[in-house]
């Protein structure tokens, strides 16, 4: 199999798409000769194949990655650094239209919502470059007879395995604040979705980075993802899945070099929507939390908690507004909500829904396949749903909602903080006092206020407990990929005699 295949996307029509491997900026065949294909989720048949990554392949990228950090990369500039990041903002926007279509056809994303995705990768790249010449260390005073100072130095060979569900905006936010902070990198895209990142390596060479310092594998998770998080030669991983998963990536840094890790999992976010609330703005922005990107998001506001004098009204017309939402073809123009990834998520949601049906809770909507072709699930709207129910307590990653009710303060933010995980979380109320109170109050790496979803670049996104460990995006995130050396010169004489 060739390192390129010509496949076709109902936007853009016929184009090239690399299908190698991508290190030292060649795109190359895996040294065991193993490729896997990749599905449409709208139409369950192939699209093409791509070449895996297995071991040997993993041995190869981190030794290019390697010679690229000690021989080249640490002798460019931050300013040249940040040139490139720039570079490479500018070529994902020349490329926005082909690159959205990619997302569509190998995840499934509806197209208008794969753009928008592709202007935040162009935003956090270029936000990242505009870092990589401000990353600065301190002179700290401590005696007449000492001079000390610190850096921050890049940790040096960075593993990064990213999910299916945000391919190229999780290639964006793992390459940029690496990169601007003078690591290099192997990314391993997730195997559902391995076309965007390395049509997005071919815009890495365009934009003229030196060989080894960006390198993108295909493969699978237990194979090639194992293989980078137990390796010994990288100095750092960076995740970002499932809990489980997490775990185990963090095991293998254990157990191997004690390599730096940096986690971004799982959650269950609660969703509370006060009496004194905008209902109909609640309800809107309820309705984007949880079924936006076909509740394939971690931060998803998947717990829905509604003040009980209002509890009544809001099921009925969240019910309608549910209902609005177009599910289908993802490159038809009013699409919202296109397949899940997977037959294998397809498969996980409908035993959830499955779960919610037994334990006793109320369908308002949705509960079914939609459609006849694809892995479409209708948006599901579970009511009266208590807090022992697998629904209420386990992530579905999928358009499935559970909601129940509250009497005051104190029990939202009980309810809010009661599941182990602690990646987001929103409040809707008109009272910027019980806003501010409960915001403080959620144990949430973000809190919306009146608002879902609305992530920025500008903005640190991470978990608190079980949802990961570090942050991503804004400045929060150079800490992730640098680490501070002290220096300390001695200027008076020796203190021993
Ligand atoms: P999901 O369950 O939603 O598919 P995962 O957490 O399994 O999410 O996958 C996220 C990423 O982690 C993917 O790139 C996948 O290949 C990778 N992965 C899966 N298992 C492992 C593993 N044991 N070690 C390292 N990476 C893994």
């Amino acid at each position: 199999m060739s390192v390129t295949a010509t496949l076709e996307t109902p936007q853009t029509g016929k184009y090239e798409q690399p299908t190698g491997l991508f290190i030292n900026n060649e795109f190359v065949k895996g040294v065991d000769g193993k490729t896997f294909e990749t599905i449409n989720p709208a139409t369950e048949k192939p699209i093409t194949s791509v070449h895996e990554a297995t071991e040997k392949d993993v041995d190869i990228a981190v030794s290019a990655a390697r010679k690229a950090f000690e021989e080249t990369w640490r002798l460019v500039t931050p300013e040249q650094r940040g040139k490139y990041l720039a570079k490479l903002a500018d070529l994902f926007e020349q490329n926005l239209e082909q690159l959205a279509a990619i997302e569509s056809l190998d995840n499934g994303k509806a197209f208008t919502m794969a753009k928008a995705d592709i202007g935040n990768c162009a935003g956090c790249l270029r936000y990242y470059g505009g870092w990589a010449d401000k990353i600065e260390g301190k002179v700290i005073d401590t005696n007449a007879d000492t001079f000390s100072y610190t850096k921050q130095e890049p940790i040096g060979v960075c593993a990064q395995i990213i999910p299916w569900n945000f391919p190229l905006l999780m290639w964006a936010w793992k390459i940029g604040p690496a990169i601007a902070c003078g690591n290099t990198v192997i990314l391993k895209s997730a195997e559902q979705t391995p076309l965007g990142a390395l049509y997005a390596a071919k815009l890495v060479k365009e934009a003229g980075f030196p060989p080894g310092v960006i390198n993108i594998l295909s493969g699978f998770g237990k194979i090639a993802g194992a293989a980078l998080s137990s390796h010994m030669d990288v100095d750092k991983v960076a995740f970002t899945g499932s809990t489980v998963v997490g775990r185990q990536v963090m095991k293998a840094a254990a157990g191997s070099n004690l390599k730096k890790v940096t986690l971004e999992l799982g959650g269950k976010s609660p969703n509370i929507v006060f009496k004194d609330a905008d209902i109909d703005n609640a309800i809107s922005w309820v309705n984007f939390g949880i079924f936006f990107n076909h509740g394939q998001c971690c931060c998803a506001g998947s717990r829905v908690y509604v003040q009980e004098e209002i509890y009544d009204k809001f099921v009925e017309k969240f019910k309608e507004r549910a209902q609005k939402n177009v599910v289908g073809d993802p490159f038809a123009a009013d699409t919202f909500q296109g397949p899940q990834v997977s037959q294998l998520q397809y498969d996980r949601i409908m035993g959830y829904i499955d779960a919610g049906k037994k334990e006793g809770a109320k369908i308002e909507t949705g509960g079914e396949r939609h459609g006849k072709e694809g892995y479409f699930i209708q948006p599901t709207i579970f009511s009266n749903v208590s807090s022992d129910m697998k629904i209420m307590q386990e992530e579905i990653f999928g358009p499935v909602c559970s909601i129940a009710k509250f009497k005051d303060e104190a029990e939202a933010i009980r309810l809010g903080n009661v599941t182990t995980y602690g990646l987001a979380a929103a409040v809707h109320t008109s009272s910027i006092n019980t806003a501010i109170r409960v915001s403080n109050a959620l144990r949430a790496g973000t809190v919306w206020v009146n608002q879902y979803n609305m992530l920025h670049h500008q903005l640190p996104f991470g978990g608190y407990k079980e949802s990961g460990i570090g942050r991503e995006l804004g400045e929060a995130a150079l800490a992730n990929y640098s680490q501070t050396k002290t220096v300390s010169i001695r200027l008076g004489d020796a203190l021993f005699g």
